[in-house]
C-alpha cells in the first residue's frame, strides 16, 4: 500500500489510521512457504509537533517446522513498526530516519524490511525441545531411542576387565 503523506507533513496533529492486511504468501522463509494467512497492519501515520512518524504493529499466524525436531509448530508474529518519516535528509547514513520521496510512503516495503528484520534466528517447538536422534532419526521428545543402550566399544572392553 501506498500512502500520499503531504496532509500528514502540513499539518500538526494530523493522524491517519493504517490498517490492511499484506499478503506474503509468496514470500519463503527457508525451503517453506509459511506465510499462509495475512500480515495484519494496524497503526498510525502521524504529525506530532512536525515530526511525522509511524507507529503500527504487524501480525500474522505462521506453522513452522521445529528447527530442532521438524514438528509442525505454531508460531505467532507480532512486529513493531516505528520510523520516523522525513521528506528530505542531511546524512544517507542515518538510520533513525526514512526518507520519503514526494510524500508518496509505500508502506509495503518498511512492513516486510521490518517484519523479516525481526523474525526468531531459531524457530523452536519448546525452549528444551531434545531434538531428533542423528543417528535415528527418532524424535527425541516421545523419549529416549534404542541408540543410547549401544555401548561404546572402548568401554564394553573395560567392563569385560572389570568384570574378571
Ligand atoms: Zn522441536
Ligand atoms: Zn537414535
Amino acid at each position: 500500500m501506498v500512502i500520499n503523506l503531504e496532509s500528514v507533513f502540513n499539518s500538526e496533529g494530523l493522524s491517519l489510521p493504517v490498517d490492511y492486511s499484506l499478503d506474503l504468501s509468496s514470500e519463503t522463509l527457508g525451503s517453506e512457504k509459511p506465510f499462509v494467512y495475512p500480515v495484519a497492519v494496524k497503526g498510525r501515520v502521524f504529525n506530532h509537533t512536525g515530526i511525522v512518524e509511524i507507529e503500527a504493529e504487524a501480525s500474522t499466524h505462521i506453522i513452522y517446522p521445529c528447527d530442532r525436531c521438524t514438528a509442525p509448530t505454531d508460531f505467532d508474529l507480532d512486529v513493531k513498526i516505528n520510523h520516523i518519516l522525513v521528506t528530505s535528509i542531511n546524512d544517507e547514513n542515518n538510520d533513525d530516519f526514512m526518507l520519503i520521496k514526494s510524500y508518496m510512503f509505500n508502506l509495503d516495503e518498511i512492513v516486510i524490511e521490518d517484519f523479516f528484520l525481526s523474525l526468531p534466528s531459531k524457530f523452536l517447538c519448546s525452549e528444551d525441545c531434545k531434538g531428533l536422534c542423528f543417528k535415528c532419526g527418532k524424535n527425541l521428545n516421545e523419549g529416549p531411542c534404542e541408540c543410547k543402550k549401544e555401548i561404546d566399544p572402548r568401554l564394553a572392553v573395560l567392563s569385560q576387565l572389570l568384570d574378571s
